[in-house]
Parts: C-alpha cells; structure tokens; sequence
C-alpha cells in the first residue's frame, strides 16, 4: 500500500496498520487488511503479530524499519524472548515475520502461562496528550498493553478502554481514536517497582538465555543475596521474602501467588530449568529477593554471560553445574576437604583419595582445586582484620548516611548495607571477624516498622519544607504507605503526625 506509516516509538505495529486505516480513508476492516496484507484473513494480533515480513517490504530501506527491528520496537516480542531458549525464540521469529496460525504464542509460553494477556487495551491519558501535542495524533503505546501492568512509569494509573481483543475485533485493528476511556484501574504501591521493570525490560534486546544458564544464574543469585542455608536454597525463606515485598493480594490478583508446595513456580525457578517462567515471575522473584535492588535487564545480561566463563569458572557456576551432575562419594569427600584445607594440604591429608579423582575425574579436580586454590590465596595473605575492620566501618558508616537521607532508598536491611560495601563478598563471608561492622549492621540495619516510619518522617518534613497542607491521603501516597501494611507503631506515629498538624 502507498504511504504506509513508520511507526512512532513504541507504537504497536497493530496500531501503525490502525492509522494507515485512518490516513486512507479506509473504514472496512477487512479492507484494510487486504490492503496491507493482501489477506483478508489476518488477525488482529497485540502482543507478538504474525506477518511482521509483509508490513518491513511497505518500508524503504533508508528507514532501517527492517522485520527484525519491527519485532524488537513495535511489539512486545522483548518481554518474551530472554526467558526462552534461543532456538525457540528463532522459530518465534519466523512464524512472527510470515504466517503464524497461533504457533507464536505456543513458542512464546504464553499459551501456557499463568500470567493472562489482558483482554481490553489499555490506555494511559496524559501520554495521550502528549502524543496529540508532539504528532498531531494518537496511537496504541506497547508498553500499556503488558499484562498486569497498571502504571504508566511517567505519569501513573492507566485507564481500560472500551476495545476488548478477539471476539467480534478478531480482524480489526482499531485506532486509538475511537476507543472509549473507561475508569482508571486500582493499583498497589508494588505496581510502580513492576511498572519500572517492565520498562526496563522492553528496551533490552537479548536472543534468548538457555535454561542453563537461568540455572546457573538463579543459583548464584540466591547464594549472594543470603538465601542459602548451608549449601542449599532456603526455599522458606525465598517464599517468605517473595510475599513479604509483593503482598498476597497482589501476587495473587496476578495468578503467580507461590503456593509454598514442592511443584510451586517459585521452587522451581530456583531449581534445574526444564520449561521457561514468565517475565512477571522473573521480575517478582529477583525484585524481591534483592530488595528492588537488582534490576531485570542486569539478571538478562548477567544470565546470558553464565556459561561463556566456562574456562574459569566462577565458584557458584562451578558449584552449580557440578551438583547437577550428581557428584559421587570421592568428589563429596574431596569438596569436604577443600572446606576445611588448600588443595595441597587436602592432597596430603588424603592421597588415595587425590589419586582416584585424579584418575577418573581429572577436569573436575582441576576446576575444583583452582577455585579452591584462588580462595585460599586471598584468605592467607595474613589479612589484618582490626585494621580491615575499622576501614569497612567507615564506609559503611559512610554509606549509610546517604542512604538514611535518601527518602527513595529501599529497606535497608543487612544484605542491602553489606552489598553496598566495595568488598562486600569479603565481608559477608567473614562477619565474625569484624566485630565493629557487625555491631554498625545490627544498629543501622531496620525492620519493616523502621522503614516504614523513616519513609512517613521524611515525607512529613519534604511536605512542612515545601509550606504544603498535610493531609492523611497525600502523606501516604507520597511516603508509598497504604493502611493495609502499615504496622501498628507506624499507625501510631501517623495518628501523631496528623494531631499536631490539626
Ligand atoms: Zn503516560
């Protein structure tokens, strides 16, 4: 067709074919789609469209808006593809860029997801304006249209429209124009740590991570941010942690609430990947095991480097890899011995032991003992702990004065103080011998009431700075508090705040 629209940025390709409709005039669904796609029989597709190849030919090359770059940009191909194997995310490709038949939502998961498409496209009102004012019309933006997303990360709630997807709309695609706005949707404080990670998550462009790599990944993941008790993963812990930072209501208005037994999706993305786990699993597992600190697109990429250091192993991957493989008695005993000596003295302590691994496990033992081997090198350089002590203290004391002034600084708890410490794994691993800086943890680090009641007191003097009226809504919102999760001395303290203000 003549003058096919370029899309805006992050327009949805199925709302670029709704303007091309507008620009020509054309009000028959059906004719449109033959008009494009010479196909009357197209459908409508939101989220991951088929015949994405057909609608790069409408283009000049000099646009650059290639198949590939359509699929990345204009749908929401990105918060699919990093949680499937590369070889799926091919085949993904293709049925999108040709003919689909529904295969593409088969290869993304989300046939089998239990995280639903939303069924009503969504809307957020000053985005609109804003369009309107910058390009003289309006379209579908891709990112209100993620499944349980409620915030626009600029402006907040999105409002439902009245365009429902499939059913009598199945070959139509509507512009954003004639839709009618419906009532803005309920939200939680949580929706806006969601709402900014999917945002994150749209701008990266990765090919896929393999399910060994998610693996190795979640392992490492749950040994640094403390969720290991001993050398396994403390799945009560992770459950506890996971509801703790989300909320029941949310997790399960979300479909993904964890039901705490053996099969829940929660103990299996901590265990050997055998299927892939949606974006929202992923962004509610890491989100709240590290406190909102670590963010999807760094997991991505951290995830897809995993097994390219496969030369020199990083102690978790290493670890990782070889308890999938079921070690055998003798490498057991081995690993027990490097707990506790050098290889070298392991060697002596046992050598029909060194020489059997050395035999049959020849690989192994070279890795192991080179992990081991680094480890005991750092440790033996006759570490002045007093000294290190009361460096460490300084910085932490340091760091912890920005952070308390920082109205927006997550839960300070002690795993967040300690990562952010420059040897934080140093000082993880040898707490004990670092008397003042376990002593300045214990002090500085708060529990849930002290978080709360930091955030309502900082709120309260921004808002007396600022000359404005202190109301009880206002203050809430912007300290991020609801009265659902408010503990009884923050209610308290509240109650205080308010009375002198009357
Ligand atoms: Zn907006």
């Amino acid at each position: 067709m003549l003058g096919f629209p370029a899309p805006y940025p992050e327009e949805l390709l199925y709302s670029t074919i709704a303007r091309a409709g507008v620009h020509d005039g054309e009000t028959s669904p059906k004719q449109l789609l033959d008009m494009v796609f010479n196909n009357r029989g197209v459908i409508a597709t939101v989220d991951l469209p088929s015949h994405v190849g057909k609608l790069a030919s409408q283009y000049s090359d000099s646009l650059g808006l290639d198949t590939q770059t359509l699929i990345s940009r204009h749908t929401l191909w990105p918060i699919y593809a990093p949680f499937i194997p590369q070889e799926r995310n091919n085949k993904l490709r293709e049925w999108m860029s040709g003919s689909s038949q529904g295969a593409a939502h088969l290869a993304s998961g989300i046939a089998a997801s239990r995280v639903k498409a939303k069924t009503k496209l969504f809307i957020c009102v000053e985005c609109l304006n804003e369009q309107k004012f910058k390009y003289g019309e309006c379209f579908w933006n891709r990112l209100w249209q993620v499944p349980l997303l409620k915030i626009c990360p600029a402006h907040g709630l999105l409002n439902m429209t009245s365009i429902e997807l499939n059913g009598e709309h199945r070959h139509s695609h509507i512009p954003v124009e004639v839709a009618e706005i419906q009532e803005p949707v309920k939200s939680e404080d949580v929706d806006r740590t969601f709402s900014n990670q999917v945002a994150q998550l749209l701008k990266v462009q990765n090919e896929g991570v393999s399910f060994s790599q998610w693996t190795s990944f979640y392992k490492h993941f749950a040994s640094s941010w403390g969720y290991l008790h001993g050398r396994r993963i403390d799945h009560a812990k992770i459950q506890e942690a996971v509801i703790q930072f989300w909320g029941k209501r949310w997790l399960s208005n979300a479909g993904i609430h964890p039901s705490g037994k053996e099969t829940s999706w929660l103990r299996e993305i901590f265990r050997k990947h055998r299927k892939s786990f949606s974006f929202a699993e992923h962004i509610v597992a890491l989100s709240a095991l590290s406190n909102g600190v670590v963010g999807i697109s760094d997991a991505i990429e951290k995830a897809s480097s995993m097994e390219t250091s496969s030369k020199k192993p990083h102690h978790a991957q290493l670890q990782a890899s070889v308890t999938e493989n079921q070690l055998n008695q003798d490498q057991i005993n081995w690993q027990q011995l490097l707990e506790l000596s050098p290889p070298k003295a392991a060697r002596q302590q046992n050598q029909a032991l060194y020489a059997r691994l050395y035999r049959n496990h020849y690989d192994w033992l070279m890795q192991i003992n080179s992990v081991y081997h680094a480890e005991n090198i750092t440790v033996n350089k006759r570490v002045d702990w007093p000294q290190r002590d009361r460096q460490v203290a300084r910085e932490l004391r340091r760091a912890y004065q920005n952070l308390c002034e920082d109205l927006s600084a997550p839960h300070l708890s002690k795993t967040f103080l300690i990562h952010q410490l420059k040897q934080r794994a140093t000082v993880e691993k040898n707490l004990h011998r670092l008397p003042r800086c376990s002593t300045l943890l214990a002090i500085y680090s708060e529990n849930t009431a002290e978080y709360q009641a930091r955030r309502l007191t900082r709120t309260h003097f921004l808002m007396l700075e600022q000359g404005r009226e202190i109301k009880r809504w206002s203050l809430l919102r912007e300290a991020g508090l609801s009265d659902e999760r408010m503990t009884d001395i923050v209610a308290e303290l509240l109650k205080e705040i308010l009375s002198e203000q009357a």
